[in-house]
């Protein structure tokens, strides 16, 4: 998958705009400037197909299914990939403005964990799979140190008041996966070993 930055602004704005933000971060981003997660490649992918997903998001004070239909590019390597706003969390059905916003009421203590479940029709045990997995990426992103330092409450708010495109950005070379993404990227987003020229065996591409 290619990652594709769509919150050029603070993600306490955008909370509520997920559709037109998609639309935005397809434009935002020409092909000619997406890289090959695998190879490298820029500039040289074709689109090839899409397909449909559902996200739920929370706009109103309720959630709501929204369908997306997700491009696909390929590249000379072979490879495709889905292009993937990063309000999308890769594996999750939930948008990551309904994900932080639930995280948010359950750090500030603002509900209770059944007054979250019911709030966003979710069940306890992903309040705390979410919790589990936030907690293990801030420690990833802070350092065990400066993990201790910052608590979960205010740690969120910087999320949510900082330019989340950039620290998605740098999340990502960190670690090689999304915020709050829960599983290994698929393989064909694994760079694989090239020779001393670091060139692509498949598409001769850096
Ligand atoms: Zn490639």
């Amino acid at each position: 998958m290619i990652r594709l930055n769509a919150l050029d602004c603070k993600l306490k704005n955008t909370i509520l705009y997920i559709k037109k933000l998609y639309r935005q971060s397809l434009q935002l981003n020409p092909l000619f400037l997406l890289a090959c997660p695998y190879c490298g490649a820029k500039g040289a992918c074709k689109k090839r197909g899409s397909y449909e997903r559902s996200l739920v998001t929370f706009p109103d004070g309720k959630p709501e299914v929204l369908r997306l239909k997700i491009p696909r590019v390929q590249y000379p390597c072979g490879k495709s990939h889905a292009l993937l706003p990063e309000f999308i969390v890769p594996y999750f059905s939930y948008s990551l403005p309904m994900i932080l916003m639930l995280l948010s009421d359950y750090f500030h203590r603002r509900l209770t964990v059944c007054g979250i479940c019911e709030k966003y029709m979710v069940s306890p045990p992903l309040i705390y799979r979410l919790k589990k997995q936030f907690l293990l990426h801030k420690k990833q992103w802070l350092g065990a140190l400066r993990d201790m330092e910052l608590s979960p409450p205010d740690f969120m708010e910087e999320l949510l008041t900082s330019f989340y495109a950039r620290f998605q950005n740098a999340f990502l070379r960190l670690t090689t996966y999304s915020f709050l993404q829960s599983h290994k990227n698929p393989a064909n987003c694994s760079r694989p070993r090239f020779g001393p020229a670091d060139t692509c065996p498949f598409c001769h591409n850096l």
